[in-house]
């Protein structure tokens, strides 16, 4: 076993704290990774809370990690001893049914295991993700990480990055198209870069005035303020495709009024509420489809990387010690976060 250092809650109403733990020794298809950063993701601070009543405690989230090759056991082919990797948000999938088959793990006809969260593997604890030292993962849900310049900015793509990726590839999303993305914060914001990179026009949709700026400089074309219903009027039925990245309940009448006939609007935000249920005919008057999508395979994930490490794409960033992590959560729920958070696992040491 593997002593391990990290920060984990206990219960959905108090702070995270430090945690020790073991996880398993190195199998022999194991890749053992010495971790150095770890986004912080909304669904880390959904777990810790227990928004979504499905939380196994102690929790130690962290679905964002980038780190260093440790060791390797002796059947891994693919990776070797000092490699930079990522990891996302599974850690473990049948491998044998047709989704995983056809490389859609997050869809396994089993259940995927989650990076944290999720049934053991093999010992009497659940999962514990990445805000930690050291993570223990078998070599199919390693990723390599090939623009390492700027590590603690690449860990955002290995959950933002692919949640946003994958419904803009799924929806055919590119030059010509006119395409909303709704929120900006760490889904939304990867969202706006890559759908620009991906050649479509870019309508970037908040309800925070004051990220204008930001909005346009990370690569969209447009903002629309959603609180204004006079900007949401004169967009009505302009747009091919809507990213709703938006991490709390709202209406989705007013955003499915800006599609076009035929139009989509993903739903990838997972609040612990459930939306008012949209109008019937705001669907059926324009033929729109509402729709949602959850992570992405690991080959897809791979390709985000690369498709970023071409296009020079990385995640905008605040480096935070893991000390400071109860302040992040809050400063998340209030939206002030630009625009994501990247703990840096060296401050373990710290303590
Ligand atoms: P985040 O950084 O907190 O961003 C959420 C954004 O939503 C905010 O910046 C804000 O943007 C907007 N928003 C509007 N009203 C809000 C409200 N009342 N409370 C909170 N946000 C509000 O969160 P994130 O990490 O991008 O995650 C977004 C959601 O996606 C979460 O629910 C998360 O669990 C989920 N998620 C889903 C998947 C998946 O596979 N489907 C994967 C990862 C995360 P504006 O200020 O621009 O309005
Ligand atoms: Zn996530």
């Amino acid at each position: 076993m593997i002593k391990t250092r990290g920060y984990a809650a206990h219960s959905g109403d108090q702070p995270l704290q430090p945690f020790q733990f073991e996880r398993r020794a190195l199998g022999a298809g194991d890749v053992q990774i010495d971790i150095l950063y770890c986004g912080v993701c909304h669904s880390d601070l959904h777990t810790a809370r227990n928004d979504w009543g499905n939380t196994l405690f102690p929790s130690v989230p962290g679905h964002e990690i980038v780190g260093r090759v440790a060791a390797v056991g002796d059947q891994v082919d693919g990776f070797k001893v000092g490699d930079m990797v990522g990891v996302g948000c599974m850690v473990d999938s049948c491998q044998h049914c047709p989704s995983c088959a056809e490389g859609l793990e997050q869809f396994c006809d089993n259940g995927f295991t989650s990076t944290y969260n999720g049934s053991s593997l093999g010992g009497a604890e659940n999962t514990y993700g990445g805000y930690s030292d050291t993570i223990v993962v078998r070599q199919e849900f390693v990723l390599h990480i090939r623009h390492t310049d700027n590590l603690a900015a690449v860990a955002p793509l290995l959950c933002a990055g692919i949640t946003t990726y994958s419904p803009l590839r799924h929806w055919s999303v590119g030059p010509g198209q006119k395409v909303g993305v709704v929120g900006l914060g760490g889904l939304g914001h990867m969202g706006v870069k890559l759908a620009r990179a991906m050649g479509a026009h870019v309508v970037l949709i908040t309800t925070s005035p004051n990220k204008r700026d930001d909005a346009l400089r990370l690569g969209a074309h447009e903002v629309i303020i959603s609180t204004d219903a006079k900007q949401m009027l004169g967009a009505m039925n302009s747009l091919d495709f809507i990213l709703n990245t938006v991490a709390a309940p709202h209406d989705l009448n007013a955003l499915l009024s800006l599609l076009k006939r035929d139009g989509t609007m993903t739903l990838v935000g997972a609040p612990a509420e459930p939306h008012p249920s949209p109008e019937v005919f705001r669907l059926i008057f324009k033929r729109r489809k509402l729709a949602g999508s959850l992570i992405g395979g690991i080959a897809e994930t791979q390709e985000m990387l690369d498709f970023c490490a071409e296009h020079n794409i990385v995640s905008d960033i605040e480096m935070i010690p893991i000390q400071d992590i109860n302040e992040a959560y809050e400063r998340m729920l209030k939206g002030d976060v630009r625009y994501r958070f990247v703990i840096d696992m060296g401050s373990l040491d710290s303590n």
